[in-house]
């Protein structure tokens, strides 16, 4: 059955949704890189990979600010709101047009029970006073972000 997750900035000015069929096609995962540490303003980013078709900005929402960094060559994408700053989604160009990146703190409470983490990027950069993500079928490659 689809089930349509709701998520939001900070003050609420830009509100998104996306819509799974089951709740594994998301992929929830935490990002220890330097990059997202940095954009997150926390030890470790953490985002929802969802298809990108299935994401879309909902009815009233405002519209997001777009920041676009290279990121060892490949143009990464970053939204977030101009009102409050906080962060929304993010793609790198590889995935656009196939997979976005949504923030997982923005979803709202019911919907991140759903979606817990199943993979830790780049776990060479993990502080070293924070404890690994539970599960032995975590998915945790040290380089890549896809
Ligand atoms: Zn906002
Ligand atoms: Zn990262």
């Amino acid at each position: 059955m689809v089930k349509t997750y709701h998520g939001a900035c900070y003050c609420g000015a830009v509100k998104w949704e996306f819509a799974l069929d089951k709740p594994e096609d998301g992929r929830t995962s935490l990002c220890h890189c330097e990059n997202c540490k940095r954009w997150f303003g926390s030890n470790y980013g953490m985002l929802i990979k969802v298809p990108w078709d299935r994401f879309k900005w909902s009815e009233g929402s405002a519209e997001p600010r777009t920041h676009v960094s290279d990121n060892k060559g490949h143009a990464l994408t970053r939204q977030f709101c101009g009102e409050c700053g906080g962060g929304v989604r993010d793609f790198s160009d590889d995935a656009e047009g196939k997979f976005t990146y949504v923030c997982y703190g923005g979803m709202d409470d019911e919907a991140r029970k759903d979606l817990p983490p199943k993979a830790e990027f780049f776990v060479s950069k993990r502080e070293p006073w924070c404890q690994d993500v539970k599960g032995d079928d975590v998915y945790r490659p040290n380089e890549l972000h896809e």
